[in-house]
């Protein structure tokens, strides 16, 4: 009997018995390494601009608090979950542990269409959220950052909201804050910046170039607009982009520039062209170098995965491929080079840890001090699950989650369990 149930929650286990299997762990080990430690469930009740008052669910999952407070995203999404929300707290944790970062995984959420509240009311509710999270959150806890739906305004609202709580700022509650309110240079790109490091890395073991390369990416928020930007500035012609309004391909490639001055202006992509429209579905079908999801969960399935046209395949999104299509690309391995979630979007956890570190010392580093970092780490990491992937014979999504789970598994060990 568990309370974590769901689709999404469902990959996470299957994913974490292919790894538990591939590493002998004993099933006596296995619920401890798996299961969160903690999950919160809260009701944040505001008032809606018309005067009635509505209660929204909100969540918080810490996955283990092994080697370090917990780390982790708030996702605001119709369609969020508790399972949903855990999954991801354990894909962080696997993702810290491989990036070498002192953390567990975390993750939140509220289940709300962010788009159905104005300003006013997103405050109110992002800052009832942080207030109800104030027993079981803290710098040495667990940090919140942005995620789906989220952005550096609402990671104001939470810092402030504590702050006011504590009588005194206390900036490294949560990351990916404006600059301004002690945020860090380039924690907004780092993930796209991240996954754009990487596809080049692959390239280069593939003896490739980006520069004219063809680049698809689904999803035009903070990761999937950053990463089409920086691909585009490393010379890859970006030939598809979708959102959840619409998709647009065009093999000539699209001139990226103008989208983001169209999705700054509109706030979506809808109504940039008529003539490039595509059916959605067909997007990530399309002939390209690099394919790059960076929306949501479980996109590439049994269904799509032996259509796929990529020669890279760089997970922006969390969880973007079921463990069924994770079958079929084990078998394309020399088809599609696979930079698997938890290596590919690391950027963004890498960069909030710096900048919790800043906050904490309260001494800034600029962005190219920052981007040296971070490009260090990815690298290693990379190198990491390439000599992994080699010696094990494994696919490259086995060998990153194997070294994260490994790293979790062996701090519990040498821990101990208390009392
Ligand atoms: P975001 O809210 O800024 O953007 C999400 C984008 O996906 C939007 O453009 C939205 O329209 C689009 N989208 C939603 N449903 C879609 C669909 N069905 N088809 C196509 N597009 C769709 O979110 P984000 O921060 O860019 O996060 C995107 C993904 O990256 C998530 O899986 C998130 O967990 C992951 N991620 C984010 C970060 C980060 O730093 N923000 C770090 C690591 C991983």
């Amino acid at each position: 009997m568990t309370i974590y149930s769901g689709p999404v929650f469902e990959m996470a286990r299957q994913q974490f018995v292919t790894i538990a299997d591939h590493l002998q762990i004993p099933d006596d080990e296995r619920d401890r390494l798996f299961y969160p430690k903690r999950a919160i469930t809260v009701s944040c009740p505001i008032h809606r601009d018309d005067g009635s008052t509505v209660v929204y669910q909100g969540y918080r999952v810490q996955h283990h608090l092994t080697l370090g407070p917990t780390k982790g995203g708030t996702r605001f999404s119709r369609d969020v979950d508790i399972g949903e929300v855990s999954a991801l707290a354990i894909w962080m944790s696997w993702k810290c542990a491989l990036a070498g970062l002192p953390y567990g995984g975390a993750k939140g959420g509220i289940t709300v269409d962010p788009n159905t509240l104005s300003i006013r009311e997103l405050e109110a509710l992002s800052r009832r959220y942080m207030q109800e999270m104030i027993p079981f959150v803290g710098p040495h806890t667990d940090i919140m950052a942005p995620d789906m739906g989220t952005n550096e305004q609402v990671m104001a609202w939470f810092m402030d909201t504590y702050s006011v709580h504590q009588g005194h700022t206390v900036a490294e509650i949560v990351t990916g804050k404006p600059v301004a309110t002690g945020g860090t240079e380039g924690r907004r790109e780092a993930t796209g910046h991240g996954i754009a490091y990487l596809v080049e890395r692959a390239f280069e073991r593939l003896k490739m170039r980006v520069s004219g390369s063809k680049a698809i990416v689904q999803g035009y928020g903070n990761v999937g607009s950053v990463t089409a930007q920086s691909l585009h500035k490393r010379g890859a012609r970006i030939v598809g982009v979708s959102d959840h309004t619409v998709a647009y391909y065009d093999p000539n490639g699209i001139d990226i520039s103008m989208v983001d001055e169209h999705v700054a202006r509109h706030g979506v992509l809808k109504g940039f062209s008529e003539q490039l429209k595509i059916d959605p579905e067909d997007l990530i079908l399309r002939d390209c170098d690099v394919l790059v999801p960076a929306a949501i969960e479980r996109v590439i399935t049994a269904k799509n995965a032996d259509k796929l046209k990529c020669r890279v395949l760089a997970e922006g999104a969390n969880g973007p491929t079921t463990p069924d299509a994770d079958l079929i690309l084990d078998q394309r391995r020399d088809e599609i080079f696979l930079i698997p979630d938890i290596l590919a979007n690391a950027g963004g956890v890498i960069v909030s840890y710096f900048e919790w570190v800043q906050d904490l010392q309260q001494f800034f580093w600029g962005e190219a001090e920052v981007n040296e970092k971070l490009y260090g780490i990815l690298e290693r990491a990379f190198n990491q699950v390439m000599n992994r992937a080699e010696r094990d014979r494994v696919s490259h999504r086995t060998a990153a989650m194997a070294i994260g789970v490994e790293k979790v598994r062996n701090a519990k060990r040498t821990r101990g369990l208390f009392p």
